[in-house]
């Protein structure tokens, strides 16, 4: 993809603070980063998100966010850890080229959680059987 940030990136074009690459993926610290050591996994071959990538890069991709997870967990003296992906605008993607987020977690860093909602009623059941259904 020529207009893409992170297909440049992956190319040299433009500037990264690269933590690892292999064949297949490519690394490198979240230039706005939610704590530091916040690192992006990235797949080499260009699709706009999770859906559309092949299983085998998911594979690849999910395998080494785990071992970038454990180098940025100790490299940064965190506590933990969070992995996430953000799919399509709703969900808050802003980079059309699928990534894996890294994020070190400290116990003091006053980041909250998505808040949860109860369901009401029969919607757990409801959406139960839709999801069943298409599986
Ligand atoms: P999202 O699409 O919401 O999952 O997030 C895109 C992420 O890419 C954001 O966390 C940005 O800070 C990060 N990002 C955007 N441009 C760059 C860049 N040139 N180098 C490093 N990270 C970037
Ligand atoms: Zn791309």
């Amino acid at each position: 993809m020529d207009d893409c940030i992170f297909c440049k990136i992956i190319k040299g074009e433009i500037p990264c603070q690269k933590v690892y690459e292999d064949d297949k993926v490519f690394c490198f610290l979240d230039i706005n980063p939610v704590n530091p050591g916040h690192t992006l996994v990235v797949p080499k071959t260009h699709s706009k998100q999770l859906l559309q990538m092949d299983d085998s890069d998911v594979a690849e991709v999910f395998q080494c966010a785990k071992k970038i997870a454990a180098a940025v967990v100790t490299g940064v003296g965190a506590d933990g850890f969070n992995i996430g992906m953000n799919n399509e605008a709703a969900a808050g993607q802003a980079v059309w080229h699928a990534h894996v987020h890294v994020i070190p977690r400290f116990g003091n860093d006053g980041l909250r959680h998505w808040p949860g909602k109860p369901y009401q009623d029969n919607q757990a059941k409801e959406i139960q059987d839709r999801i069943l259904k298409l599986l």
